[in-house]
């Protein structure tokens, strides 16, 4: 049987790559170690005036692993990473490798609520966070967890050029319980851990996504799947040393994870962290560092077009851009490039696909279903077999519309701990993604609805049932159906429809704040509306779809 067999858009639609692509390391360690080896006084990261090389990242690694050593992590321990966009996610990431530990990826955006959940449920027994997110958060969590080790850093830290060292004039937040990294890391420094056998099975990052019923599942993202997608990035999109990485996405989610990090670690070339998504300062980082490459999701580009001053010289040397995580409005990548010069591929995966699965080739235009006026999220990418399924189970043919079934080296084995999910998400090793859509003759993939209620806000996830869960520990709620209504900027954001216990008074507003101050902030909902009952069938099943409606 020949690859065109299985994947018979390949005969239609030839973007001029291979089909399949090898897995060149056993495991992400390796990858960084090549990297040493060929380019070790490389910048790899630039965070502001703060430059590190591919050298002192590896030092700077190896000292903080042996820390992490010392203080009692073991081989398989789970070690959570609190963190924004700076430096220190990078050496945590290696440093949790180097220990033979696996890495937990934490939203800076999770309250105590989530935070206390994702710590529980992978069963932590370290944790690596900033110091302001101790304090706000993690602090009154980690007594009612696993969590053996604290440490904390700042965000002042490696943003000059000077030694790190002058920066222990930086004011800290002492917090009480805590140990400080820069000072692990110097009372480690030139110590070498003993090299771990990291297998291309073994999980490297555990990525935390919802579920319509449920707490949240982490997926288990392997050694390999780690590898063979940052080859992906690399391999389509044609990158390499000369690069240079802008980092919009969040590193905790599989797009920044992927698409920033590992990316870097395996050309490697200097990826560019800002803390947090700020516009203007992206416009100028881009144009001061001369940033080749990016991915991220829509609104980053929306926020760009918008930001005052940003001129098509400042964005000229931006020439690979790619958007993934919420759907593109093809009109955005026509003002995009009307404006910048620049034109936005779409490209499309799930923390569970361990970032893309589907992508446009770097010098093709996407097409637009008529008919839902959907941009087309791409042709599979390297060694990955799509199939369009319907209710029935059965393969679809090309132009019918069913659910998306991804199989490849890029799909986890599972969830953490959790076999009947995995069972279910993954019959086979096959992932049912639940986003429905349908294959073109050429090849090509359109999204044009969801089987999961998923609310999509600016690529950032919101499952309904957890924001009704938070709501139903409001008092006066009775009934409580969540939905996600059209948003001009986020693309969607949510709405809470309620009924209330009798003689029970409350304010929309109180119950937005109500909510706020218990879930991240991309979360909560930004509209309640009181109804005096929720619309239902007959045998009492929610009618979100009238509910999605009516808010819209
Ligand atoms: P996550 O696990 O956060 O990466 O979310 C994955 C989900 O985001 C997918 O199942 C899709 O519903 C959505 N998604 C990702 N990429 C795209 C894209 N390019 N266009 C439309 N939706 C997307």
């Amino acid at each position: 049987m020949s690859v065109y067999d299985e994947r018979p858009w390949l005969a239609r639609y030839d973007p001029g790559q291979p089909a399949d692509i090898e897995v060149e390391h056993p495991n992400a360690l390796a990858m960084f170690a090549a990297a040493v080896r060929r380019s070790p006084d490389l910048t790899v990261i630039r965070y502001f005036d703060g430059r590190i090389t591919v050298r002192e990242l590896d030092e700077l690694s190896d000292a903080f692993a042996c820390a992490l050593l010392d203080r009692g992590m073991r081989r398989g321990d789970r070690i959570g990473l609190f963190l924004q966009n700076v430096p220190q996610f990078l050496i945590a990431l290696l440093a949790v490798w180097k220990a033979g530990c696996i890495a937990v990826a934490i939203n800076p955006m999770n309250k105590e609520r989530e935070l206390r959940l994702l710590l529980k449920d992978s069963g932590a027994r370290g944790l690596v966070c900033l110091e302001g997110l101790h304090e706000s958060v993690a602090r009154g969590v980690v007594a009612d967890t696993d969590v053996e080790l604290t440490i904390t850093t700042s965000e002042l830290e490696y943003q000059t050029r000077d030694d790190p060292r002058v920066l222990a004039a930086v004011q800290r937040l002492s917090c009480a319980g805590a140990e400080d990294m820069a000072a692990l890391i110097e009372s480690f420094r030139g110590k070498r851990p003993e090299q771990v056998e990291l297998a291309p099975e073994d999980v490297a990052v555990l990525t935390y996504t919802s579920g319509t019923t449920g707490p949240p599942k982490g997926a288990m993202n392997t050694h390999r799947n780690v590898v063979f997608n940052a080859q992906t990035y690399r391999d389509w999109i044609g990158l390499d040393s000369g690069d240079v990485i802008l980092g919009v996405a969040p590193l905790f989610h599989i797009t920044g994870l992927i698409g920033h990090v590992a990316l870097a670690l395996l050309l490697p070339a200097p990826l560019v962290l800002t803390y947090r998504f700020e516009p203007s300062l992206t416009v100028d980082a881009i144009r001061d560092e001369q940033a080749s490459f990016t991915v991220g999701s829509i609104t980053v580009f929306i926020a760009l077009m918008n930001a005052p001053d940003a001129t098509r010289a400042d964005l000229a040397s931006l020439r690979k851009i790619y958007s993934g995580g919420a759907p593109i409005p093809p009109s955005t990548t026509r003002a995009f490039r009307d404006q910048f010069g620049q034109y936005i591929h779409n490209i499309y995966g799930l923390t569970e696909t361990t970032s893309p699965s589907h992508g446009v080739p770097l010098h093709a235009t996407a097409p637009v279903d008529e008919t839902s006026g959907a941009l087309s999220v791409g042709v599979p990418l390297y060694n990955t077999v799509v199939r369009i399924v319907g209710d029935d189970g059965e393969d679809l043919p090309p132009g019918e519309i069913g659910e998306v079934v991804t199989a490849g080296p890029q799909v986890v084995p599972g969830y953490w701990r959790k076999p009947e999910e995995t069972a279910s998400a993954m019959p086979g090793g096959a992932l049912r993604t639940g986003d429905v859509g349908y294959m073109d003759d050429d090849g090509w993939f359109y999204l044009v609805d969801r089987k999961k209620d998923q609310i999509n806000a600016a690529g950032y996830k919101v499952w309904p049932r957890e924001v009704e869960d938070v709501l139903y520990e409001h008092g006066a709620i009775r009934e409580a159906a969540v939905v996600g209504i059209p948003d001009p900027y986020r693309g969607e954001t949510v709405k809470a429809f309620v009924s209330l216990r009798q003689g029970q008074q409350v304010e929309p507003g109180e119950l937005v704040e109500f909510c706020r101050q218990r879930m991240a902030a991309y979360k909560y909902p930004r509209e309640v509306e009181i109804l005096d009952e929720l619309p239902k069938t007959v045998t009492g099943k929610l009618l979100r779809r009238e509910l999605r409606a009516r808010g819209a």
